[in-house]
């Protein structure tokens, strides 16, 4: 018996996470167009037909309407499915990876992982489309540092400050002698984010975001998609390392100071 409520409570978890990403897609297409995240219901960009609560439920519609809008048979974006199947296991993740808490939800720091990959997703998703990373998001790192160092002191502050800088400062300098080097954005959330995760993750981050951006760019050069001349949003790159040296940069830190 016990094993079905837990089933239960992880494929209700699994649906929390579902459905606060559905709700970030919705801030993804809105923010960078100016329309309110909160008011107005969500319709079919091809025919305007707002969507029904049965078409709102996440991934599970989807599934259903094979893919199309009902009304119009416009094909919806994969992305959105796979943003709230992604969120669905992100969820689930946070719980195994930090515990559960209180009412089987989230515990304190497994919240605060979460907090962090729902702004990272939503940086990563604009500034792909957009070039352009908000400073709300930014700030929002920032804040959840702050909590994250009140809650957990075990987080020193002089590590907080030292990752604040350590990356995002060498960042800025060559921003400043090479145009163009790094954007304004990038910098910022760096430095934010290096305030979060403390010094020695945060640069595992920057390695981990300029191998990715590295194999992204190389790839697409070898394939002719991309030219040198391109612009280049680094963001999603840099969220991705973020988001694993939120988990394991200490760890990846340590093991490389091993072999040295
Ligand atoms: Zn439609």
């Amino acid at each position: 018996m016990t094993e079905v409520l837990e089933g239960i409570l992880w494929a209700l978890r699994f649906l929390t996470g579902a459905c606060i990403f559905s709700f970030l897609n919705v801030v993804v297409y809105r923010l960078p167009r100016g329309r309110s995240v909160v008011y107005g219901r969500s319709f079919c960009p091809g025919c305007g037909k707002t969507l029904t609560s049965k078409e709102l439920i996440p991934c599970v519609s989807y599934l259903i309407q094979k893919g199309k809008c009902r009304a119009c048979g416009m094909k919806i974006k994969k992305r959105y499915v796979l943003m709230e199947f992604a969120g669905g296991f992100a969820f689930v993740f946070c719980g195994i990876f930090f515990g559960c808490g209180k009412f089987g939800l989230l515990s304190l720091q497994g919240s605060i992982a979460f907090a962090y990959l729902c702004i990272l997703v939503m940086v990563a998703l604009i500034d792909w489309d957009t070039r352009i990373i908000y400073d709300r998001f930014h700030i929002a790192v920032f804040l959840l540092g702050i909590v994250s160092c009140l809650l957990f002191p075990a987080n020193r502050i002089t590590d907080c400050l030292i990752g604040s800088v350590i990356v995002s400062l060498p960042m800025f300098l060559l921003a400043v002698l090479i145009e163009g080097a790094f954007g304004g954005g990038d910098i910022k959330l760096m430095a934010a984010s290096g305030f979060l995760l403390g010094w020695r993750a945060v640069l595992v981050a920057m390695f981990l975001g300029l191998i990715f951006g590295g194999i992204y760019c190389a790839v697409m050069l070898a394939r002719g998609r991309l030219s040198r001349k391109d612009p280049f949003a680094f963001g999603p790159f840099l969220a991705t390392g973020l988001a694993a040296a939120f988990f394991w940069g200490n760890e990846i830190a340590d093991a490389y100071a091993s072999f040295l």
